[in-house]
């Protein structure tokens, strides 16, 4: 959440910043502003978007050749003007832009206000930058590498920042701590950004800072170290991401496109770990640690949001197959709850961006009980990837829509290899059947492409139901969890109140919502559970509610019994989450695009969760 950027060297920083701000917009969308320095220190903010600013900032000077920019996911004081950052210390000496939260912002602030500074906003990050000046001016030979690392050190929370000083004007000073920061490394120049998408286009080594990390960037030279002031080695990294896959291409909107991309993204998710006569898998990122995941006594899978529900069909792939214990937690309920965990368990993290705050926090707790620690994330370099004993790779390539759809099947698919080559290796699947599911997973991509040409009728089917103020979702088994993760994309990209439930539960509750106005999606496929929620499907009706059905093609009994349905190809249960949830996603997008919203940037959301 919030999007950091920042350049120093010979290029005029304003369509850098620009254009980098655009990229990370996805982080979060509340305000938006920029600093440059030249000669004077320009700060321009405002409420609203990037284009709002680049509106506001149309007839005024953006010259310069060193700047810092953000856009802001509000988390202390509302989204305005005042509180958008950059964010000036009162003297005017440092200006900040931070994504995080600094804790006892509050008790920083009472005794900064006594020593007679004044603040301008109600944000936690307009004390940080007071906080630095306090220390600045505190001795003659301060400079301002030591006011931040001095003020860092007294700062309890979360905080990635970048900071300029106006009287040592060739230099940006940035740290993390929790949020992340990627430096672009050029030819006399640095570029600084939370995540590597304003960079690539100008260089494609970087360097991820660790938590702790100070960095004092010169147009040409670089020192890290620790806030504790140790020196700290760098490792560069190359990035592999292209300008096209942060482009929209033909879409209307980037979630449309991830979910036109969701065949090749699962395909190059099990390319080259799935064998080509698909007769055995190969994770090479957990080949050393399997002979612990071998031993663990439980399988623990910790996500958020959409990576939870990924987890849920994780739980059911690998006990049915491996017949290991698994648990699936929120990982911000985990990390608070003093959960029992040894070194007999192994903890799997998942995340899209490897950087989601609580998870990231549980992954950590779950280390220091002794447990063996995992990931499975998109992003290539993420804290979470970094922090883990070993992990795998989603290979679904950058995910800028917030409602994430595309990092969802992908992180399935993982899940669904990794089931199978415990299984394998535990000796509870028979070869015949070990073959035969690889296979099924193997031809998804193209049954997938199957489902996409029917988004005509989808569209159609959405139009339908626009109107709707609540909705339902019902699944049992594999598919309760893609219930759950159809009803959060609805709600997420069209603000209509939508409810995830395990089918049989109906009854307990939710079904006294039911009325001819109430839309029920109900996930049908045929499977072992296809008898029981053509049941749940028949009460539904009883009582005159809309009734719209993921059914495999040719169900005409389920065609003929509800009011609308959405057909997927015949397959193995344990694929089919794969394919049930795609006709789900397209639903909530064309619903979403009917209502005005706007969809790849919801109100008050924001992808990469990196505050808790
Ligand atoms: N706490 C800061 C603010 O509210 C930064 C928010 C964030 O990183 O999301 O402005």
């Amino acid at each position: 959440m919030c999007g950091i950027v920042g350049y120093i060297g010979d290029k005029n920083v304003y369509p850098i910043l620009i254009s980098g701000l655009q990229r990370l917009e996805y982080r979060g969308y509340d305000s938006a502003g920029i600093a440059i320095f030249n000669g004077d220190l320009n700060v321009y903010k405002c409420k609203g978007r990037v284009s709002d600013l680049e509106n506001h900032v149309a007839d005024k000077d953006t010259g310069g050749h060193v700047g810092i920019g953000h856009t802001r996911w509000a988390t202390h004081g509302e989204p305005n003007d005042r509180n958008a950052h950059p964010h000036t210390s009162m003297n005017g000496n440092f200006v900040l832009v931070h994504n995080g939260i600094i804790e006892n912002y509050a008790e920083l602030k009472t005794t900064l206000q006594k020593k007679g500074f004044t603040f301008q906003s109600d944000t936690d990050t307009e004390v940080l930058v007071n906080l630095i000046e306090y220390f600045y001016q505190s001795g003659e030979e301060m400079d301002a590498e030591t006011a931040v690392r001095l003020a860092l050190s007294k700062v309890v929370g979360a905080y990635g920042i970048v900071v300029f000083c106006k009287n040592e004007k060739n230099r940006l000073i940035a740290a993390r701590k929790g949020s992340p920061l990627v430096i672009g490394l050029g030819r006399g120049e640095y570029f600084i950004a939370s995540d590597a998408s304003p960079i690539v286009e100008y260089t494609d080594s970087v360097i991820y800072l660790n938590d702790l990390d100070v960095a004092i960037i010169n147009k040409d030279s670089l020192t890290l170290k620790t806030v504790e002031n140790a020196p700290v080695p760098f490792k560069v990294t190359k990035v592999d991401m292209s300008i096209g896959d942060l482009e929209k291409g033909d879409f209307d909107h980037f979630m449309l496109k991830e979910i036109f991309e969701q065949p090749k993204t699962i395909e190059d998710t099990f390319r080259g770990r799935i064998k080509p006569d698909h007769s055995d898998i190969v994770l090479g990122g957990l080949l050393d640690i399997f002979p612990k995941i071998m031993q663990a006594r439980r399988i623990i899978l910790i996500g958020c949001g959409t990576s939870w529900h990924a987890a849920l069909v994780g739980e059911y792939m690998i006990e049915e197959y491996a017949r290991v214990p698994v648990e699936v937690e929120y990982a911000s309920e985990f990390r608070y709850r003093n959960p029992i965990l040894d070194k007999n368990d192994v903890v799997i993290a998942i995340s899209q961006s490897g950087e989601t705050a609580d998870t990231l926090a549980a992954l950590r707790m779950a280390k220091e009980k002794g447990a063996t620690i995992l990931g499975i994330c998109n992003v290539v370099g993420s804290s979470i990837a970094r922090e883990t004993d070993a992990g795998v790779y989603t290979h679904a390539g950058v995910e800028i829509g917030v409602a994430s759809t595309k990092a969802f099947t992908a992180q399935v698919t993982v899940l669904t290899l990794f089931a199978l080559k415990l299984a394998k290796e535990k000796g509870q699947i028979a070869p015949e059947l070990y073959g035969s599911l690889i296979h099924e997973l193997a031809e998804v991509p193209d049954k997938l492409k199957s489902i996409l040409v029917m988004h005509p009728h989808i569209k159609e089917v959405a139009a339908k139901y626009k109107d709707a103020i609540n909705a339902l979702y019902l699944g049992r088994g594999y598919l309760f969890p893609v219930a759950l993760e159809g009803a959060l994309k609805l709600k997420e990209i069209s603000y209509m109140h939508a409810e995830g439930y395990a089918a049989g539960e109906m009854k307990h509750g939710p079904i006294a919502l039911v009325d001819d106005n109430l839309p029920v999606v109900v996930v049908a496929a045929k499977d072992s559970y296809y008898e029981k929620i053509v049941s749940n499907i028949q009460e539904v009706k009883a009582r005159r509610g809309n009734i719209i059905a993921v059914v495999t093609e040719g169900d005409d009994t389920l065609k003929a019994m509800v009011n609308d349905v959405f057909e997927i190809p015949k397959s193995h249960p344990f694929v089919t989450p794969l394919l049930a949830v795609v006709p789900l996603q397209l639903f909530s997008y064309y619903i979403a695009v009917m209502r005005g919203c706007d969809v790849d940037q919801p109100r008050n959301l924001a992808k990469s969760v990196t505050v808790e």
